[in-house]
């Protein structure tokens, strides 16, 4: 006997986030489409300043899109990679589950395949997010990027740099009535990053995952080192191995900071939920408890929207 629905989502724009995947589950919908809908709406806000349009654009001031969704009961999945000019990247990476017998496509041949598919070409910056970037060439200077020249090139991605609140992930992780589960992600990545940076969102084991038999996670905080301990999978695993899915998100972020513990700073936060319906989150302290910077995540079941804050974890704790 399933669970009743119930969806999960990363961070204070989780909220409408999760409204909009509830009323699909609600309705019977499946965890999917709940996963799909919820990251649209957020693809979609132009105040979300990471996530879709009017995300911040890379140091060359173009706005690169990840996503991925992942499907439970087929274990399929879809990603884009790199993916300029399409408003709802989520949707073009259920598009290349569905649609092709690839896993993911990148840059530009993932827009060319988004238009074939009939998704529109838009531009994807705000006045906000091009004064944000022309604020920062400002100060840093239009870096040579095309040539990808070390010398002098300062892009400003140092640990400070990265606690500032500049990057995240909506990310979701969707059980629907009929006991199906699905997980999916989606961000334009780190601001005035590389041109063709890709992140942990769109990487499936790392950004987000799902195995019906045992729960689905997601991931956000810095790409570049989750997707260095596959942090989704490993979330999942744990799960599988007997821990609650709070214990498992607590027990992996733990196991990000003995790997890597000269990037604490960078902070790192994941989600879980499990095929019985229960739930969990945790995040590196460092990087996600600056002041107006807690890591906080929504929750979306029968009882209504919920935003919870924490807990953050550290090396130390048992
Ligand atoms: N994980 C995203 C990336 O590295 C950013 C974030 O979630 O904060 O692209």
């Amino acid at each position: 006997m399933a669970a009743g629905p119930v969806v999960v989502a990363t961070w204070r724009f989780g909220v409408p986030a999760c409204e909009a995947a509830w009323q699909v589950l609600a309705s019977g919908g499946s965890a999917l489409d709940a996963i799909e809908r919820g990251a649209n709406v957020t693809e979609e806000d132009p105040s979300v300043q990471s996530v879709g349009y009017g995300g911040l654009p890379n140091a060359e001031g173009v706005v690169e899109l990840d996503a991925a969704i992942m499907d439970g009961p087929t274990h399929g999945a879809g990603a884009v990679g790199g993916l300029t000019g399409i408003r709802r990247p989520i949707s073009v990476a259920r598009a290349v589950m569905e649609r092709t017998p690839h896993s993911m496509l990148v840059g530009g041949n993932a827009r060319r395949f988004a238009l074939a598919a009939g998704f529109e070409d838009a531009d994807l910056l705000t006045e906000e997010s091009r004064r944000r970037w022309r604020e920062w060439v400002a100060t840093h200077g239009m870096p040579d990027v095309a040539h990808f020249d070390g010398a002098g090139l300062d892009l400003g991605l140092d640990s400070e740099r990265m606690d500032e609140p500049s990057h995240d992930t909506i990310g979701l992780c969707a059980l629907d009535a009929g006991g199906r589960l699905a997980a999916g992600c989606t961000t334009s990545g780190l601001a005035w990053k590389l041109p063709g940076r890709v992140g942990d969102s769109p990487i499936v084991g790392s950004g987000l995952y799902a195995d019906q038999d045992v729960g689905a996670a997601a991931a956000t905080g810095n790409g570049d080192e989750i997707m260095k301990v596959c942090l989704s999978y490993r979330v999942v695993m744990l799960m599988e191995s007997g821990l609650s899915p709070q214990h498992a998100c607590e027990e992996a972020i733990r196991y990000l900071l003995r790997k890597r513990p000269e990037h604490q700073a960078h902070g790192a936060a994941c989600i879980a939920l499990s095929a019985a319906g229960e739930f969990g989150a945790a995040a590196t302290r460092e990087g996600f408890d600056a002041p107006g910077r807690q890591w906080l995540w929504a929750v979306g079941d029968a009882s209504g929207v919920t935003l919870h804050e924490g807990p953050t974890v550290t090396l130390d704790e048992p």
